[in-house]
């Protein structure tokens, strides 16, 4: 199956108030196996919404949202929350790790919460995600202490450890500089390489996004471009 499809998937806020507002109108989507997307659009359009959706976060209001082909209308929020945790990988603006631990304890934390591998396990796994992010010799070093590029480097090897099938970055890049932003593109771009995980990034960079394989452009809450990157350099 895809690994994410939407069809017709709309989305307000504040139903059954007088606030009531729709911000997608009816989005399709369909994102395939080892796809390198980026997601843009100007402020206040619909990304981190859409991304919240796909990420299991919170439903649509109507149409049909398919992860891996699971029908997620059928799922009550157990469910979700596992098919999450199986399947999607979340890579931040602000990395959302925990400064006091280390670098290792920070990635296994999903693999805690899953409870699935044995301690020496997954203290192998920790070590081998750091070492494809090339943060092995800074494993027992305090998140806190590193840099913002190697920060983020740790988020990614983070949203790995579970060998999702899809990762979503919203501004995986957005807090650092310009050589760091590319250090961390690149990792993001081997990893998708490597190993066949489709990615949806978020980004305001035209740079980066330019970089991907195909660009997704919403505005006001519906898609109004999506193609291959040489197409949006034709037009652009
Ligand atoms: P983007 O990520 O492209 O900046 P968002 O998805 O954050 O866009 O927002 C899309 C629209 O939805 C905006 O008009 C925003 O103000 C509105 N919005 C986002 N979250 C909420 C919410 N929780 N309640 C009400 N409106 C919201
Ligand atoms: P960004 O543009 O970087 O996505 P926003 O400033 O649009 O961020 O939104 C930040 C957070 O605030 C989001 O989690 C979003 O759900 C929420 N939000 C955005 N707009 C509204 C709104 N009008 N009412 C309530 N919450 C909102």
């Amino acid at each position: 199956p895809e690994v994410v499809c939407l069809q017709g998937v709309c989305k307000s806020y504040g139903v059954g108030t007088p606030r009531e507002v729709e911000v997608l109108h009816g989005i399709d989507l369909v994102l395939r196996r080892g796809e390198f997307c980026a997601l843009i659009g100007p402020s206040g359009s619909g990304k981190s919404t859409m991304l919240n959706l796909i990420g299991l976060l919170d439903r649509p209001t109507a149409g049909t949202l398919f992860i891996e082909g699971h029908d997620t209308r059928r799922l009550d929020d157990a469910a979700l929350t596992r098919l999450r945790g199986r399947s999607i990988g979340f890579v931040f603006q602000h990395h959302h790790l925990i400064g006091a631990f280390t670098a290792a304890e920070n990635i296994m934390m999903p693999l805690l919460l899953d409870r699935s591998r044995p301690d020496a396990a997954m203290r192998r796994s920790a070590e081998r995600l750091l070492d494809r992010v090339g943060l092995l010799p800074w494993k027992d070093s305090r998140v806190g202490n590193l840099s913002g590029g190697q920060q983020q480097r740790v988020a990614i090897a983070r949203a790995l450890a579970m060998s999702p099938a899809l990762v979503l970055a919203d501004e995986p890049t957005g807090n650092l500089d310009t050589k760091s932003a590319d250090g961390v593109f690149d990792l993001l771009r081997e990893m998708n390489r490597e190993s066949r995980t489709t990615f949806l990034i978020v980004t305001h960079d035209p740079r980066l996004a330019q970089r991907c394989d195909r660009i997704v452009e919403v505005v006001d809450g519906r898609i109004v471009a999506d193609g291959a990157v040489e197409e949006f350099r034709r037009i652009a």
